[in-house]
């Protein structure tokens, strides 16, 4: 007897490599192009400069001389890799050294670093969360977490984005479920730039004993007065048990972490396969993170981060003021509104997206495109987002660009994915 179906045929067959066919004809596929140097705030890519609009290194520390230094140094002393788990020969002082840091400043008892903050978020939530528990999430959530729930077997109990008027009921169904409850959300969303409201969700969160997980990708060293997030920024980190981060934002490297109470802590470390069963974090990865985090926690960090949120802000202006659809500021508890340095622009359909890139990009200006399924089906959007060293003439340059493609760009897709198969 032979399988139903071939494997490959079926790969062969996905809607994605159709669209994505259709796409290369047109050469308007926004993925894969490549850096030709360093991830600044203009970069070289297939031969042009443009001006990056598209990366998360919010503090620009990627280039820094003491962040680069911090890294060579590790990797001098220890080498370029570990080949092997930090439960077995992988654990470098480093790698403490680094955990300790990050407890301190997340205010937490203990830390735990891991090789990617996808890893962080699979090994924390399907290590907690077993068949029998719920997972409360909200439906923006990064697809770590969705990706870690679907892993834990938990019971998974979404509520419609920020939706949080929706979300006692969903907390009062989770814990009839009879299992524990792990609410997760991002703190900063990571398509949409928008934060979830934490001082609400962590009072309804302890109202019905569930434990709170905040993914802090996005907020940490952009966010609060310390630059250690969301959980700072809406003044709860006493009420959110677990913080999750990852590196390869403002940290400028690659990695994650999770803080919380030691003893999970400890029980994460001997018990999460996704800690456990990868090889640890290289030693430049850990140095750079440690040098970048150095600076954070200074008084430039302060200006770094004043820096980069005074462009968010000018750039969201910016581009209201040209008649292109952003989402409104979020509120802080005390009334005030932040535009976080991820400014997404709506354009819905994923066929004028990525006309509207591609102008874009022969325009001299990178963004990332946002389409299905990373955001719900048309919904498309430019996700742009701004680092502390972009100069105002750097933004000027691509607001420029943002007014010429404007009215150049058709509301109707040229071709469609069904038509190039
Ligand atoms: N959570 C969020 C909200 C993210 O945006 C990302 C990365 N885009 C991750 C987790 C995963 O982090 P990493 O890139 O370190 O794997």
């Amino acid at each position: 007897m032979q399988a139903a179906i071939d494997l490959f045929e079926k790969a062969r067959r996905h809607e994605r490599l159709a669209q994505l066919r259709a796409a290369r004809e047109h050469d308007l596929v926004p993925f894969f192009r490549q850096l030709e140097g360093e991830a600044g705030p203009v970069v070289r890519m297939e031969g042009r400069e443009r001006v990056m609009l598209g990366s998360n290194n919010y503090l620009g520390l990627t280039g820094d001389e003491r962040v680069k230094r911090a890294a060579r140094e590790a990797l001098e002393r220890y080498g370029t890799g570990l080949t092997g788990s930090r439960f077995l020969n992988g654990t470098l002082p480093l790698h403490i050294e680094l955990e300790q840091q990050l407890a301190e400043w997340m205010g937490c008892e203990d830390a735990l670093v891991f090789t990617a903050g996808y890893l962080a978020n699979v090994g924390t939530i399907a290590t907690l969360c077993q068949p029998g528990d719920t997972i409360v999430c909200d439906s923006g959530d990064h697809a770590s977490i969705l990706d870690a729930c679907a892993m834990s077997r938990a019971k998974l109990r979404p509520f419609r984005h920020n939706r949080v008027d929706k979300l006692a009921g969903v907390l009062e169904r989770a814990a009839g479920d009879g299992g524990g409850v792990l609410v997760v959300v991002d703190g900063v969303f990571s398509m949409e730039g928008d934060l979830a409201p934490l001082d609400r969700i962590s009072e309804l969160a302890r109202a019905h004993g569930a434990r709170l997980m905040v993914d802090e990708a996005h907020g940490v060293g952009v966010l609060g007065a310390r630059g250690a997030g969301a959980c700072e920024a809406f003044a709860v980190e006493s009420a959110v048990d677990l913080r999750m981060g990852t590196f390869s934002k403002s940290l400028a490297s690659c990695g994650g972490f999770v803080a919380g109470p030691a003893d999970v802590i400890e029980f994460l470390r001997i018990q999460s396969r996704a800690f456990m069963f990868t090889a640890a974090a290289v030693p430049a990865a850990i140095g750079a993170a440690l040098g970048a985090l150095r600076i954070i926690r200074s008084p430039e960090g302060r200006e770094l981060m004043d820096r980069v949120l005074a462009n968010a802000r000018y750039l969201h202006r910016g581009l209201a003021e040209l008649g292109y659809q952003v989402n409104e500021p979020s509120r802080l508890p005390d009334g005030s509104e932040l535009v976080t340095p991820i400014v997404p622009v709506v354009v819905g359909d994923d066929w004028r997206a990525a006309l509207l890139w591609k102008a874009l990009y022969d325009a001299g200006v990178y963004v990332n495109v946002a389409l299905y399924p990373a955001v719900p089906r048309g919904h498309a959007l430019l996700r742009t987002s701004v680092m502390a060293t972009h100069t105002r003439e750097h933004l000027d340059r691509a607001l420029a660009a943002f007014e010429r493609v404007r009215d150049a760009v058709p509301e109707s897709p040229p071709v469609t994915a069904a038509s190039a198969t």
